[in-house]
Order: C-alpha cells, then sequence, then structure tokens
C-alpha cells in the first residue's frame, strides 16, 4: 500500500491561482459536466473521494436535481442579428433555464432579460434552480437597446438524470472526531464566489496532508468537502449520518479572494468550542478583520451544518464587507466582473495561514489541568513574563492562572477574560513548561467535592 507521502509525490502541484485559471470558466452548474470537469481537476491536486448521488435522490427534504446542461442560448432580431449570446459568456443564460424556441414580443420578452442591480456594465449571475422558467441575462445598455416590437429567443438546454457530485479529502487524525471545512464550487465563470474558498481549503489539506506524510500527528481527522452549495452539503450529510455525531467543528470559506478583511461568523453553538477558539483568534490574526454571530454576516453552506438534527457548530471565514457598505458582500458579487482580475496570490495565502493558525490552536484547544493548589508562589518558579515586551500577558498571567482548574479549555479561558487565544496559550505553555499543569482532552476538575 503507497504510504501518504508516495500519494503525494504523484499529484500536480499547481498554485492557487493556478488552479482558478484552469478551472473559473467552466460551466459550473450544480449539476452539470463543466461541474463534474472542474472536480476532476482539482482531484489531480490531492487524494480525493468523489461521491456521486444521481438525480432524484431523496436527501431529507430535499431531492438531487437533474443535470443541466447549456449547448446554446442567444437572443436575435428578426432578421438573425445576434444581440446576446451565451458563446460569448456563460452567464448570458440563467443557470437552469427551462428550453425555449420562438419568437416573442418585447413586452413578453423584457421579464425574462436580467441585469445586475448594482453593476449595469456586468452580466449578472440568475439562477432558477427550482422556479422553473427561461431566461438570459445581459447588461444594462445590451436591454435597453432592446426596442424592436419582437425577438427570436433561442435557449437549447437539456434536463437530463446526472449525478451531484461531492469531493472529500480526508486528513486521518488519532481520533475520528472530525473537523470539517467546507467550500462550493458551483457558479458559472464566477472566482471569488466561490472558488477562492475551494483553492484555500485545498490548500489548507495539502499543507495537512505533508505535515502527517512528514510525521506531524493530527489530534483530529479533518475532512474538507468541495460541493455544488445547499444541495451538496445536504445531500452530503444525509448520506453520512453516521459521521455527524463526530463531526466537532466546522468552517465554511467562501469570498476570501477579494480585497477587504477577514469576516468570522460564529455558528448557532455561540458557546461551542470551536466559536470560542476561532473568536479568540481572529484579531490577532487579522487586526482589521471582524466578528458577528451566526447568519449575521452571509450566509451559505454552514446553516446546512448547524442546522437541527445537525447541529454541527461550523463557523464561516470569508471577506465580506461589514453591513452598511454599499458593496456589500463585495462589489463584484454574482456578475461577470468577479474574474481572476479581483483576486491574488497574496491574499488567498494569507488566508490559508490564518486558516492553519486557526487550526493549530483548535488541536491545541484541551483542557488545563493544575497540579498545584492555592496560588502559585510566582517567584520560586522563576515565572515572569516581560510587561514591556507582551504587557498584555504580563496583566493576564494571574487571571490565567485562576483559571486552570480542570474544567476550562484554553478557548474557555480566552473567551472569558475576552483575551487572544495565543496570548493565553503563552501562559498556558509556560506554567506546562514548569510542570504546573498539564492537558487533558476531556474534563477534569480539580475543586474539592462539598455538600451544599
Ligand atoms: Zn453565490
Amino acid at each position: 500500500m503507497e504510504s501518504v507521502g508516495e500519494r503525494l509525490l504523484s499529484l500536480i502541484m499547481s498554485s492557487m491561482m493556478e488552479l482558478i485559471d484552469a478551472v473559473w470558466y467552466l460551466k459550473r452548474d450544480i449539476v452539470s459536466s463543466g461541474f463534474d470537469a472542474a472536480l476532476e481537476r482539482l482531484a489531480q491536486e490531492v487524494p480525493m473521494t468523489i461521491h456521486a448521488y444521481p438525480s432524484g435522490t431523496q436527501c431529507w427534504t430535499w431531492k438531487v436535481p437533474e443535470q443541466w446542461d447549456c449547448q446554446a442560448a442567444y437572443l436575435e432580431t428578426l432578421d438573425g442579428k445576434k444581440i446576446i449570446d451565451a458563446a460569448d459568456h456563460p452567464l448570458h443564460v440563467v443557470s437552469y433555464s427551462l428550453p425555449y424556441d420562438g419568437v416573442v414580443s418585447r413586452d413578453e420578452l423584457l421579464p425574462h432579460i436580467y441585469t445586475h442591480p448594482r453593476r449595469p456594465t456586468a452580466i449578472p449571475f440568475v439562477f432558477k434552480y427550482y422556479d422553473r422558467t427561461w431566461g438570459m441575462c445581459c447588461t444594462q445598455a445590451v436591454k435597453e437597446s432592446l426596442t424592436e416590437p419582437a425577438y427570436r429567443v433561442v435557449i437549447r438546454t437539456t434536463f437530463t438524470p446526472g449525478k451531484l457530485k461531492v469531493g472529500e479529502v480526508v486528513i486521518p487524525g488519532q481520533s475520528e472526531e472530525s473537523f470539517m471545512l467546507v467550500a462550493h464550487l458551483c457558479h458559472p465563470a464566477m472566482v471569488n464566489d466561490d472558488l477562492s474558498g475551494v483553492v484555500v481549503g485545498l490548500d489548507v489539506a495539502r499543507e495537512l496532508l505533508a505535515q502527517a506524510a512528514a510525521g506531524h500527528q493530527l489530534y483530529y481527522t479533518y475532512r474538507l468537502l468541495i460541493l455544488p452549495e445547499t444541495i451538496g452539503s445536504v445531500a452530503y450529510l444525509s448520506h453520512h449520518e453516521d459521521l455527524i455525531p463526530k463531526m466537532a467543528g466546522g468552517l465554511f470559506l467562501e469570498m476570501v479572494g477579494n480585497n477587504s478583511a477577514h469576516a468570522l461568523q460564529g455558528s448557532y453553538q455561540t458557546q461551542s468550542q470551536v466559536d470560542r477558539c476561532f473568536n479568540a483568534c481572529i484579531k490577532a490574526l487579522d487586526p482589521d478583520g471582524y466578528a458577528g454571530d451566526f447568519r449575521t454576516i452571509i450566509d451559505n453552506d454552514e446553516r446546512q451544518f448547524n442546522a437541527p438534527g445537525v447541529r454541527v457548530p461550523m463557523l464561516s471565514l470569508s471577506r465580506v464587507e461589514p453591513y452598511g457598505s454599499p458593496t456589500r458582500p463585495y462589489p463584484e458579487y454574482h456578475s461577470s466582473d468577479d474574474s481572476p482580475a479581483i483576486i491574488d496570490e497574496d491574499r488567498l495565502s494569507a488566508t490559508r495561514d490564518l486558516v492553519l493558525r486557526m487550526l493549530e490552536a483548535w488541536e491545541q484547544n484541551q483542557y488545563v489541568v493544575n497540579h498545584f493548589k492555592g496560588e502559585i508562589f510566582c517567584a520560586a518558579y522563576g515565572i515572569w513574563i516581560d510587561y514591556r515586551v507582551n504587557p498584555e500577558g504580563h496583566r493576564l498571567l494571574f487571571r490565567v492562572m485562576d483559571a486552570c482548574d480542570g474544567e476550562h479549555t484554553v478557548a474557555d479561558i480566552a473567551a472569558e477574560l475576552k483575551a487572544s487565544y495565543f496570548v493565553v496559550w503563552e501562559i498556558v505553555s509556560l506554567l506546562e513548561s514548569k510542570g504546573l499543569v498539564s492537558y487533558s482532552r476531556t474534563p477534569h476538575s480539580t475543586s474539592p467535592r462539598r455538600s451544599q
């Protein structure tokens, strides 16, 4: 059997931008041949299992849709002059548009023509997955040029029994408890939403695999899922119910390539260990970053993981602009302007490094068990945090020591003290190096039991 290292050697190692360039323009509608082609290209980069769910498969209250492909879509004048043509850009046709072939009056046509509400010069991304109709998309100027009494519409699309695909990369840890990383690969010819999250997730997975190959034993098992949004998560979860109780937490990655600070959205379970841990990390890792509660920054597949009957605490990391910004979530959102031009490798790398640092904190996060009683006689142990180098650490030293009782994790202590995870970790590590505390994956109270 091949070792992880041997398997890694047989893989292609493209940069995140090279991967984006290779797949971004594919017609990656939720169940489509373009989506499958993109997933197959990514599977050349990392050992990946591809799960397939046939059209019509029941997934809890949802059903896998049919495969949709577009062979041609155009709008022309009655004398044959093409006005809109999906051959020029995949977004010119509504995703999951019904086929149509016929002459329509201008009044009949206009409700089927979509423009972008904020970007008149861009083609909008419009999808009608469950609302069966036909439609085309164009710039505001093209729509305004439609002054003739009638036009000919040709939309050749097919709805066929296909398979919804979910790519899964597993990095085994010591424990079967899993941490889920999720990003969506659907959305034709767009990049930030959410190919950016896919390539960052893939690069994080590659780094974790490289660490494992180098002999660094991870505690948690990591699972990266690359899927079509919403239905992809529901399909995977409903077919892996046995894994759900072992999912300790997760992070949804989306819109991480645009030029804004990081935004961390909490899970439904605001006091979960992963919420506490990541919340205590974000400001230290991106001083301009911000955090918000569940469903207050951007909604996506983390909803399926947080939902009733599942209840995996899944946070979301993006670079979404805060409420109040007129260009929220980002200026080029759901338009033909969401192209590789608005992304760069440095920002993707910064997000990848931030995620890796948060996962490192997550791996470290354990209950801190005291081997001392009473307040520590610090001078005897030479415990000293220089206030000139680390003023926050100096001030926090005694507050942290108070909480080392086997009932608090590092993240609990950081949350309680509203302190940076890394500062608390530094203090706890100092205590551990002196033999004053040790770590436990489960609570281990050292308080005496007394009757009320
Ligand atoms: Zn989207």
